[in-house]
């Protein structure tokens, strides 16, 4: 089922998210659900809280690679649960990065180039994964999700400053809308 999109300035976006203890109908149907929002928004990857739910979950779809536009490809969807990342690289890579309950607005974040995560997949079974480039961007961001925490947190103080205005008033504006179509590389 497509749901809507939680933006900006809805507490749940602010919840440290509840594990999975058990692979239920209920968290089949959330994931499908997650797939089925993240494709109809055309995100990324999306988190369960985007879509009202404080679980730690998400979906990706992202590839390593980019397109001729600098976007990065799609890849098959993959779901993580109870997501944690094990290791980081000391190597460090600052981009644009967008987020579905934040739109139209393109923080600034630096992030560790290679990470690698360890989640659950829908049979129960944990499995890690290493990542690099967009899907270790990515599997970061959704992972944040889970935590509480968005993409204009990471910014430096500097550019938290600059956006402040422009961040609260995007946010007055979001509590008003119920929907909102993405961007192209957001999650
Ligand atoms: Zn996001």
């Amino acid at each position: 089922m497509i749901r809507n999109l939680r933006y900006l300035g809805d507490p749940i976006l602010r919840m440290k998210c509840r594990r999975v203890v058990a692979i239920t109908d209920e968290i089949r149907a959330i994931a499908q659900d997650l797939l089925d929002s993240m494709i109809a928004h055309n995100g990324s990857g999306l988190a369960a809280p985007q879509i009202g739910f404080d679980l730690a979950m998400f979906a990706i779809h992202v590839s390593d690679e980019n397109d001729e536009y600098g976007y990065p490809l799609d890849q098959e969807p993959m779901i993580f649960i109870n997501p944690e990342i094990i290791e980081a690289s000391n190597d460090t890579v600052t981009d644009g990065e967008g987020c579905m309950s934040v739109p139209g607005f393109v923080a600034q974040v630096t992030r560790p180039r290679k990470v690698k995560i360890r989640a659950m997949n829908l049979d129960g079974e944990f499995f890690t994964e290493e990542l690099q480039q967009w899907r270790a961007r990515c599997v970061q961001h959704e992972t944040d999700h889970t935590n509480g925490i968005l993409h204009i947190d990471r910014m430096s103080d500097k550019l938290k400053k600059k956006h402040e205005h422009a961040l609260k008033t995007l946010e007055l504006h979001l509590m008003k809308k119920t929907s909102f179509k993405g961007d192209p590389f957001v999650m």
